[in-house]
């Protein structure tokens, strides 16, 4: 049923690396909610594989000495949910994650796999770059770091190199500090269902909660690869809380995403609701903030 040549279990992040130096054809394995998927479905026929599931040092969320939340390649979405640290500062990561698969997914699949497979889909990943989240790769160079925006090249391709896995994804604490934000999932069923089209915003407000400091926001399913809109948080950043604001930003998106044609949705109809996300996620974002739209 699963066609596998062989699989190398690594102890250590060391061990790995030696192991797919060892074994340049081998594909990393983490929790395989994708992995095995794909071998079952005969994609990956006599795969040749390096188990890290084994690697504890990769799991876990702390803060680092600079106050960076430090979120192990290996954490299971459950995890992540459950984290005091990410409910505290980031909660909008744990109801991202919340929202992937069934209950035995998120225990199994991990944030590393599901930013690492590339997928344009992935809950963790929009929202990850709405918190200009930093990807850590080590490999037999040693330890290379870079914004998560960077590291997706194309659809299914990530920036990893020979030998080289996920380690951890840090969320730098000036990226967090005073920001608010909500995810929004759209799909045709509730549960156990793939992204349509997933929306993350986030935001700063001035102090007196009058005028957006800082927005973001990212997309799934808007394009190949997830994505930021600039457009759209150009035309909120420094201007009044109200509603104009926030029908400007929201329209804005349109400049950025390219969403395509596929069974799921047509391309106008993801264009129609990234509108709409948009503006229902940065309300709430707002409001989370402790501004008003009214006034
Ligand atoms: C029934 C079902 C429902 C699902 N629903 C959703 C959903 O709603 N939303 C969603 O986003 N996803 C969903 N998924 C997809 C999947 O669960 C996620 O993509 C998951 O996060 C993958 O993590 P994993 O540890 O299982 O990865 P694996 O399957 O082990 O690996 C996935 C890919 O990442 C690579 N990889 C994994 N870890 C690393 C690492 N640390 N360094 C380098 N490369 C690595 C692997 O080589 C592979 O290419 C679903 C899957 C199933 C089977």
């Amino acid at each position: 049923m699963y066609d596998i040549k062989a699989l190398y279990e690594a102890a250590s992040v060391a061990e790995a690396i030696r192991l797919l130096q060892e074994h340049p054809r081998a594909q990393i394995i983490a929790g395989g909610s994708d992995v095995l998927v794909q071998i079952r479905e005969g994609r990956r026929a006599g795969a040749e594989l390096v188990s890290i599931y084994g690697i504890d040092a990769l799991r876990g969320v702390t803060f680092d000495g600079e106050g960076a939340i430090r979120i192990g390649s290996l954490t299971s979405f459950s995890h992540i949910a459950a984290s005091p640290i990410i409910r505290e500062k980031i909660g909008v990561l744990g109801e991202a994650v919340s929202l992937v698969g069934g209950p035995q997914i998120r225990n199994i699949g991990t944030i590393g796999g599901n930013t690492c497979n590339g997928v344009t889909s992935a809950d963790s990943a929009s929202t990850l770059l709405a918190w200009d989240a930093v990807v850590e790769l080590t490999g037999p160079e040693g330890i290379r770091r870079l914004p998560i925006r960077d590291f997706y090249i194309r659809a299914g391709v990530v920036d990893l190199r020979s030998a080289e896995l996920q380690t951890a994804i840090i969320i730098p604490k000036a990226a967090y500090e005073g920001y608010f934000g909500h995810y929004i999932k759209y799909a045709m069923r509730e549960a156990m269902d793939i992204a349509t089209l997933g929306c993350s915003v986030n935001v700063a407000l001035s102090d007196d909660r009058k005028t957006i400091r800082d927005a973001r926001i990212a997309y799934g399913v808007a394009g190949p690869v997830p994505m930021r809109a600039p457009s759209a948080e150009a035309a909120a950043v420094g201007r009044p809380v109200c509603a104009d604001t926030v029908a400007a930003f929201a329209r804005a998106v349109l400049s950025d995403i390219h969403p395509r044609d596929s069974w799921r949705a047509a391309r106008a109809f993801r264009e129609h609701i990234a509108v709409e996300l948009a503006r229902r996620a940065l309300t709430k974002s707002i409001e989370l903030a402790g501004g008003a739209l009214d006034g």
